[in-house]
């Protein structure tokens, strides 16, 4: 084995279950490497994690076979007011197609919807470590929030970041976007040359979309770069890659945005 791998399921909630099922189906007949699963407490407000008792006993299953939650937002969704200038308006409104919740909300609305999203998890009963911004988008207040939150990391496109240390992990994080023809063509190209280009990185990171699966392609691509990712590295959590990781690779903090 030469070096590590982290596979994140993002947007796990019922809505998006039908789609998150299939994925795991995939992964446990890969092998069932051990998962970071992103729950959003209330997708899109299309319907509260601890209002489904289906959802919940198979999260539970998931949490006994050796996988991990993380918080992801609270809705998902960027409700904050319209992106002023052209950057912010390509970053919020395009890039991420206004899926970036935490990207332009003030300290005080971030800490209020982690702190319902954790009481959600309380609640539960379900163990909870890390926290993923939507479109790994945060605003400034937004980091405070996640640096006062008591939880042990967030992550960035790049990073995973130790927030209580602080300190930070260089972890690219491999992802496709299926929204269109052309976007899941250039997918499919990445995806095949993806391997190479990252076999040098002691920590390298997989981000799954539910959507993902709708398209056989893309499926067909991903699983292929799975097969030879998890034949070569060895497949671990969030919060085991911090415990692996950290000190040995760690910077400081400042360097992860
Ligand atoms: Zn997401």
């Amino acid at each position: 084995m030469s070096g590590a791998l982290c596979i994140a399921l993002h947007d796990v909630a019922p809505a998006t279950w039908p789609h998150c099922a299939r994925w795991l189906d995939l992964l446990d007949a890969l092998g069932a490497p051990p998962l970071t699963l992103l729950v959003v407490p209330n997708f899109h407000g299309r319907g509260r994690i601890d209002r489904d008792p289906a959802f919940c006993r198979a999260i539970e299953r998931r949490l006994a076979g050796g996988d991990e939650l993380a918080l992801h937002g609270y809705d998902h969704r960027d409700a904050a007011p319209a992106p002023r200038g052209a950057r912010a308006w390509w970053r919020r409104r395009v890039l991420t197609a206004g899926e970036g919740e935490f990207a332009a909300l003030d300290e005080a609305q971030a800490r209020e919807r982690i702190a319902r999203g954790l009481e959600m998890f309380a609640g539960l009963g379900w163990p909870v470590q890390g926290f993923v911004p939507p479109a790994w988008l945060t605003s400034a207040g937004a980091r405070a929030a996640l640096a006062a939150s008591g939880l042990a990391y967030t992550t960035t496109h790049t990073a995973l970041v130790a927030l209580a240390r602080p300190a930070r992990i260089a972890a690219p994080c491999l992802t496709v976007s299926p929204r269109s023809a052309w976007r899941r063509a250039a997918s499919r190209l990445w995806l095949r040359s993806a391997e190479p280009l990252t076999a040098h990185l002691p920590l390298l990171r997989l981000g799954l979309h539910p959507a993902d699966v709708a398209h056989r392609e893309l499926l067909t691509c991903w699983r292929a770069l799975l097969e030879r990712l998890l034949a070569r590295r060895v497949a671990l959590t969030k919060a085991q890659a911090l415990t692996h990781f950290a000190p040995a690779h760690v910077m400081p903090a400042s360097h992860a945005r």
